[in-house]
């Protein structure tokens, strides 16, 4: 099984002897190189539509290790799995914040969240209910930027400048991606000059200076 790069990036946080639950796993593609790759011996692929999950489980079927079940976020989670991660990517922030809510999180130690987008409203839903950044990533792959984060318990109080561009994010990928905001909100003052907009750009600004 070769993973996106994407995908990768995502299953190189999961920690050796892991116990994972992938929720919205499509083709279980992560859980079949999580167990053939020997980093978890246990990991549950959810999936809330019928199709995706047909297909996981057919996918899976000659696999040991993988339970793949339908259902609804977290709710497809037994207290007797003892799982410990939880990854979610390839959501919404809204919509990842929205199943963590839902929960149940007893027993969880370690989030791998892989956002679409909402990324700042995400980071604020967990900073509210005490998860803490363990590692952040952000990376490109096929000409699409993604941010990857990954939390553990713990409180942590991040600024509002942290919470939209990330803790600690850096680099070229970070340049690129901001740098476009920048010009969308270019784009959209071309047409009609908004001041909130110009507060906008100026936080890009100085966020870009301050982490060059
Ligand atoms: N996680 C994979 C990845 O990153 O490549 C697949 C991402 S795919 C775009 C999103 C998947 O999440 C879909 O298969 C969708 O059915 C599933 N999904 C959406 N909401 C869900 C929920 N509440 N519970 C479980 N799965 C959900």
């Amino acid at each position: 099984m070769k993973l996106s790069k994407r995908l990768q990036a995502v299953a190189n946080q999961v920690l050796q002897g892991a116990r994972v639950a992938d929720i919205g796993s499509d083709h279980a593609k992560l859980p079949i190189w999580l167990v053939e790759n020997a980093v978890s011996d246990f990991v549950v692929a959810g999936e809330v539509a019928k199709g995706p999950f047909e297909i996981a489980q057919e996918a899976c079927q000659e696999i040991s290790g993988i339970e793949v079940r339908l259902g609804d976020g977290l709710s497809v989670l037994q207290a007797e799995d003892g799982v410990d991660t939880v990854v979610i990517a390839g959501m919404g922030g809204v919509l990842i914040s929205e199943i963590l809510e839902r929960g149940p999180l007893d027993g969880l130690k370690r989030l791998i969240l892989q956002a679409n987008n909402e990324e700042a409203e995400l980071r604020k839903w967990l900073m509210e209910h005490d998860w803490m950044i363990a590692q952040e990533e952000i990376l490109e792959d096929k000409g699409k930027i993604y941010e990857l984060m990954v939390y553990q318990r713990g409180e942590e109080v991040l600024s509002d400048k942290e919470l939209t561009f990330g803790k600690n994010l850096a680099g070229p990928v970070f340049e690129k991606k901001w740098q476009k905001g920048l010009v969308e909100i270019e784009k959209i003052q071309s047409l009609h000059f908004q001041t909130e907009l110009e507060a906008e750009k100026k936080k890009i600004e100085e966020v870009l200076s301050e982490r060059r």
